[in-house]
Parts: C-alpha cells; structure tokens; sequence
C-alpha cells in the first residue's frame, strides 16, 4: 500500500514538475519573441506630494501584452527573464524607452519630473552600470537628474560593492530609491553611509494601517527615520483617504498609490496630468 501510493505520489511529482518546466520554457521562448515584436510596453504611475497632491514623478513598470493572454503583469515574466538572462535586453529596452518618454514629455511642455526605474538584482551587479545607464541617458536626451532608479534592500547585500556602484551613480547625478523599504532583511547601519535619495515605504504596511498599531509605528518611526537621515521619502499603496490622512499627519512627502491614480499607458498619463500644462 505504502510502496503504490509512493509511487503514484513521484510519478505525480515528476509529471507536475515536467509540466512546470514544459511551460517555462514555453513561456521563455515567447518572451524572447515579444521583445522582438515590441509587446512589451510600459505603464506610468504617479506620484505625488502629499501637501497639494501635485504630480512630482512618475513609476514606469513594465507589462506584457501577450497575443492570446493579454495585458500580464511583471511577476509572471520577469522571474523568467532573470532565471534565462533575458532581463540584460529586457532591462536595457525598459531603461531606454522610460527616458526616451520622460524626454519627449518635457519636450511637449509637460512638467520637469523624474521617471524612476525599477533595476532586478542582475542588472544592479551589472559590470558598468553606470556607463552603460550613462549611455543610454545620451542617447535619449533625459539629463541625469530626471532618472531615479529603484532598488531594494536585498541588492545591497555586498555592502563594498553596493557603496562603489551607488557612489559612482549619485557623483553621476542619478538618484537611486530604496525600494519596499522595511521588508528586506539587511541591516540599517547601510542608510548611515550609502547615498540613498530616497526610502519607498513598503505596501504591505499601508495595507493594513488603520487596523494595526504596530504598521502605525513602524511608518511612522521610517518617515521620521528619513528625515532624520535627510532622505526624502514615499509611501506606495495608498489606496483610502484614512491612509492619505495617517501619511499627511505623520509628514509623508510623498505618496503613490490606486487612491489617486493606478499605473496608466503613456497617452493616458499625458491627457490626465499634463495636458493643463499645455
Ligand atoms: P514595485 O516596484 O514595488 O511596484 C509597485 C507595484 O504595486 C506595482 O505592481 C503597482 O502597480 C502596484 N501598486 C501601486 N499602487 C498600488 C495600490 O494602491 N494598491 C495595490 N494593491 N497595488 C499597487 P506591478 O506593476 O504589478 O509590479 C510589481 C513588481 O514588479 C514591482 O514592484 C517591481 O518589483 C517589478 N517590476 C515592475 N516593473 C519592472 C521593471 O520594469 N523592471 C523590473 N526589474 N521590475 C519591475
Ligand atoms: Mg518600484
Ligand atoms: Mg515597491
Ligand atoms: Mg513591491
């Protein structure tokens, strides 16, 4: 009894992980195809000042827009553009095509706010980021101080060679984000001595601020953390009036979230935020 079920449980297993693979690798070969075909696209979210709610910059993040799928978020690809090395021309299309529009914006007359960036861990170690992102700036026209890049805690776990590559991007003039900030597991002594522009206040504890104390706490102390470091610092995921209301009387800046404004294509940003501008 024991031997059968044993071996109907690693035929199961072995059957399921064939499929699991089976489609990764699907999946893998059309993204390769879709970044040829151009059905990658990026969507801008902004964000704004918590005083006035006045647009000061906007989020680009990637989508997909799978022919027989549909629109498909970051977590189902970039995954696999990592695992197969795919996000070195993936990451390098998104970089190139947020400043590119970011550039043409400002151009149109739109208002003169930064994009940011979000870098994967792979592109952050990338030998010659900084030449490489300074190339790409050239080419686009966007001058240094209009791109801020996103990373997170657990891309600065090598703390010499985050402080080197950091250094190099802030002499530079780009400005870099800690993203989900409190969620990873690094220590804070890093904040002392890295130049960090600003600290991205993880979702996961706006979600729930109203009903938590402890989420209460823990936003409140980062805000006043950042000040304190003279860090700017941003709320993401504000998504009711009663989170806006905790940010404004603990001085959040900034705040990003579906309560204004959800990621939108570039057409749709244009008409909604910079058309007055016009
Ligand atoms: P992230 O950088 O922390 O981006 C914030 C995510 O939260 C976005 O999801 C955004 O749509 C979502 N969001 C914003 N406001 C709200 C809100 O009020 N409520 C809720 N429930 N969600 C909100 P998205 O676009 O699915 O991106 C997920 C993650 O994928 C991003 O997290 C980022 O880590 C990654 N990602 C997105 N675009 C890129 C990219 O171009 N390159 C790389 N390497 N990663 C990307
Ligand atoms: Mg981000
Ligand atoms: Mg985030
Ligand atoms: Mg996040």
């Amino acid at each position: 009894e024991v031997k059968k079920s044993g071996k109907n449980g690693y035929q199961f297993y072995t059957s399921g992980l064939n499929a699991q693979l089976k489609e990764k690798i699907e999946l893998e070969g059309e993204l390769r195809k879709a970044m040829k075909l151009n059905e990658l696209l990026l969507h801008y979210q902004p964000q704004m000042l918590a005083l006035d709610q006045r647009i000061i910059g906007v989020e680009a993040l990637v989508r997909w827009n799978h022919p027989t799928k549909g629109l498909l978020p970051p977590n189902t690809f970039i995954p696999i553009a990592e695992e197969s090395g795919l996000i070195y021309d993936m990451g390098t299309w998104i970089l190139r095509e947020a400043c590119r529009q970011m550039r043409q914006w400002h151009d149109a007359g739109g208002p003169r706010i930064p994009v940011s960036v979000n870098l994967s861990t792979m592109q952050f170690h990338q030998s010659n980021l900084v030449e490489y992102i300074r190339k790409i700036l050239e080419e686009t026209g966007l001058e240094p101080q209009y791109l801020e890049l996103e990373i997170t805690e657990s891309m600065m776990m090598d703390a010499a060679a985050s402080t080197a590559i950091l250094t190099e991007l802030s002499t530079y003039g780009v400005k870099v984000n800690l993203d989900d900030f409190g969620t990873g597991y690094s220590s804070l002594s890093y904040l002392k001595h890295l130049p960090i522009n600003k600290l991205k206040i993880d979702r996961s504890f706006i979600t729930d601020l109203t009903l938590s104390e402890s989420d209460r706490a823990i936003v409140a102390t980062i805000i006043s953390m950042a000040r304190h470091l003279k860090m700017e610092v941003i709320a993401e995921g504000i998504e009711t009036k009663e989170q806006l209301d905790f940010l404004l009387d603990n001085s959040c800046q900034e705040i990003q979230g579906y309560y204004f404004s959800r990621p939108l294509p570039a057409n749709e940003v244009e008409s909604t935020y910079f058309l007055p501008y016009h």
